[in-house]
């Protein structure tokens, strides 16, 4: 990495040009699967960045290579209680996104969106940082509209298992916009569709990682319900350069868009795969579907394309095998 020199007059012509570009950005769930992502790209872009977390489902372990690096600093903290720092932007993402981690503490879960969402706004406020939410396909519930546009209101239950996640970001969303509208803070929502890649934590319980590391270790693949609910899959590479590019749209372009890859396939279509891929000895079992999991699910991206000039890149015959890649080393490792 090249790293910048800290006496900006001592800087040859190129690096003084970076310094001035150079942004200070507050990555919250920082050492998560994406935010990891996010802190490396940043960094990578001559940027200096702050990651916090608490480490509920984040580990140190997904930012240590980051840490040698003078422009990253790694900050642990929770959310729900204020922080002050001065930033040029912050990256709102914490919080649990896999089911079985945001139903542990479903409290919990409301309060890092709700109050995190809060706490990061007025901090937004108080330094005139540019702030983005990390939102979620969640926010429409159950789907009774396909694909999923932003003007959809969505089909949620309030008092389901789910809705722990599913409220706190529509609430989070509602703050956003609010602070926008009533004291101008800069705003940017993200609608982030199933996102997989390397550094997902072997055991968060979400679809692809339970799939591949049962694969590898030949275990049952456990399939909930008919395997006919569908989801769309878009590789954390391309989410990442996504949310990138929509901190750097126009003040008056807030959002909420879509992020996500629409190649739409079946969970059981996507078991099958996985056992190709790795050529495992897996058989697929059927277990019962949990309360309330959406039946179909697929982003139009017609705005981001048209706004950020982006759509993903990377289709899952791509970015499954580089994640079964990085599951294999680590089921080796341990
Ligand atoms: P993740 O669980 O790997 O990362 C979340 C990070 O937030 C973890 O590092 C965790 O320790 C941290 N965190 C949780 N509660 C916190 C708190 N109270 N204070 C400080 N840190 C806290 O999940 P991810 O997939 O990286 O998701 C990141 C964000 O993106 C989440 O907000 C999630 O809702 C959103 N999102 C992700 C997806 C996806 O498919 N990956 C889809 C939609 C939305
Ligand atoms: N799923 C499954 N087996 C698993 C984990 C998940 O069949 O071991 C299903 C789950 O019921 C859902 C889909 O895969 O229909 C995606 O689940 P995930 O938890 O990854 O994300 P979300 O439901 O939030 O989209």
């Amino acid at each position: 990495m090249d790293f910048l020199p800290h006496v900006a007059g001592q800087a040859s012509d190129l690096n003084e040009k970076k310094y001035e570009q150079m942004k200070k950005i507050l990555v919250t769930g920082g050492a998560g699967f994406l935010g990891s992502h996010l802190c490396e790209a940043l960094l990578n872009q001559g940027h200096e960045v702050v990651c916090l977390d608490n480490y509920f489902t984040g580990q140190k372990k997904n930012v240590v290579h980051l840490l040698a690096n003078p422009y990253f600093e790694l900050v642990r903290h929770d959310v729900t209680m204020p922080f002050f720092i001065e930033v040029d932007e912050i990256y709102n993402l914490a919080c649990p996104a896999s089911p079985i981690h945001y139903q542990f503490n479903p409290i919990k879960t409301v309060k890092t969106s709700v109050m995190g969402a809060v706490n990061m706004l007025g901090l937004a406020k108080r330094i005139r940082a540019k702030i983005l939410q990390a939102s979620t396909s969640e926010v429409y519930g159950d789907p009774q509209v396909h694909p999923q546009k932003e003007d959809y209101w969505g089909h949620v239950n309030p008092i389901g298992i789910r809705a722990c996640y599913d409220e706190g970001k529509r609430c989070a969303e509602t703050l956003f916009v609010n602070y926008h509208r009533q004291n101008q803070v800069r705003i940017k929502i993200a609608r982030i569709f199933n996102t997989y890649g390397p550094r997902m934590h072997p055991s968060d319980g979400r679809v692809v990682s339970n799939f591949i590391v049962q694969a590898l270790q030949n275990r049952d693949i456990t399939v909930y319900g008919d395997g006919l609910q569908t989801r769309s899959f878009c590789y954390v590479a391309d989410l990442v350069k996504a949310l990138i590019l929509l901190m750097e749209t126009d003040d008056l372009f807030t959002g909420p868009v879509n992020l996500g890859n629409p190649s739409e396939f079946t969970i059981l279509d996507l078991a099958k795969m996985i056992i190709q891929l790795t050529g495992s000895a897996s058989r697929i079992v059927f277990q019962p579907l949990p309360s309330d999991d959406p039946l179909q699910r697929k982003p139009d991206i017609s705005l981001a394309r048209e706004i950020l000039g982006w759509e993903p890149q990377i289709p899952p015959e791509q970015g499954l095998p580089e994640t079964i890649h990085y599951f294999r080393s680590i089921i080796m490792e341990a």
